[in-house]
């Protein structure tokens, strides 16, 4: 259950609530978003709601039963839309493409890639300085100093950035830097770092983990959006399977199961989510299909020398391609 609060509800009333909230068998927790001044109560008895909505201080009280529920479309059929300020608008009525490197590698790559974006009409450059890497002998990124040449070059073409935070206390260290927090797939039930991107108020794109239900992505949510911070992205990035022939299975059927339980703006991830340069492509195009919000791939102009993910990574040709087709059939998805 989900009582919505008024903007000037006292200390007393709240405790009034909760007192009886409680006294119905509930647990009751206070949320507080940009948005809006909430009491979640969770509980299994069924009771009729009249029994609270006299209370002083109550200004709606929604009935939700499952384990998510602000992210869920019964709390807000809206949909939501994400202002990166700018005229960066993500969600909705558009189709976003975020495209850069897997990692942050040089000055020169980071020029290079602004201008292929900039070429494209591309606002959102993705990039990672802290890399999860299977090897710990693997390259794991340029670390901040990375992110501060990157930001630097990105701020002064008007390009906004996503990049992964891995742990709470890159939090802080990031958070001048980027206009996007991802949380990678490895992370998505990192509890504690959720729970601190909860009170950051900043946009945070969680992706779906490895070996992660869609449930458990609404979930990871959930803990964000009720620690503080609705600004919210879910990405589906592909899904370990027993197949072999890519490197991940890309379950598109999560994009249109998303989008109808949830008003977040969706993402798709076909670089991770098949892993293999050729199938990017035709993955992506299905993603925007099934009702992606947007897409967020690898491009580096020579994906042999990658310092990382360069099987996955389309060049800027491939790039250029792959983004025209994507805005064609968008279009066409919006003309249906
Ligand atoms: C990435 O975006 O480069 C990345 C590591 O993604 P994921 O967490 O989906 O593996
Ligand atoms: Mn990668």
């Amino acid at each position: 259950m989900i009582i919505q609060l008024h903007e000037d509800t006292t200390a007393e009333q709240k405790a009034g609530i909760a007192a009886t909230v409680t006294s119905l068998g509930y647990k009751i927790t206070e949320v507080k978003t940009q948005q809006g001044h909430y009491m979640i109560g969770t509980g299994k008895k069924e009771f009729d709601l009249r029994t609270l909505g006299h209370l002083p201080g109550i200004s709606d009280i929604h009935r939700v039963s499952d384990d998510y529920k602000l992210v869920s479309r019964k709390w807000k059929v809206e949909r939501t839309q994400i202002d990166l300020g700018d005229g960066v608008v993500i969600g909705k009525d558009s189709l976003t493409i975020m495209a850069g490197p897997c990692s942050i590698e040089t000055e020169k790559q980071v020029e290079a890639t602004i201008d292929h974006l900039i070429k494209n009409g591309v606002r959102i450059m993705r990039g990672g300085v802290f890399k999860p890497r299977s090897s710990p002998y693997a390259f794991r990124g340029l670390g901040v100093e990375g992110l501060k040449m990157w930001h630097s070059i990105a701020r002064a073409k008007g390009i906004k950035i996503i990049s992964e935070v891995m742990q709470v206390s890159q939090i802080a260290d990031m958070y001048d830097f980027v206009d996007v927090f991802q949380v990678g797939a490895r992370n998505t039930q990192n509890f504690n770092l959720l729970d601190e991107l909860g009170k950051v108020d900043k946009p945070v794109m969680i992706k779906r983990g490895i070996s992660g239900t869609i449930e458990e992505l609404l979930s990871s949510a959930e803990y964000v959006f009720s620690g503080g911070n609705e600004r919210l992205l879910l990405c589906e990035r592909g899904i370990r399977t027993y197949e072999k022939a890519s490197r991940n299975t890309m379950d598109v059927n999560a994009i249109p199961i998303l989008k109808e339980k949830t008003h977040l703006p969706v993402i798709a991830d076909p670089s991770h989510g098949v892993g293999l340069r050729e199938y990017v492509e035709p993955i992506a195009l299905a993603s925007v299909i099934a009702g992606a919000d947007g897409i967020i791939y690898e491009t580096h102009e020579k994906p042999e020398e990658a310092f990382s993910d360069g099987q996955q990574t389309l060049d800027f040709q491939e790039s250029e391609v792959m983004i025209n087709k994507l805005r064609r059939v968008f279009d066409l998805r919006e003309s249906f």
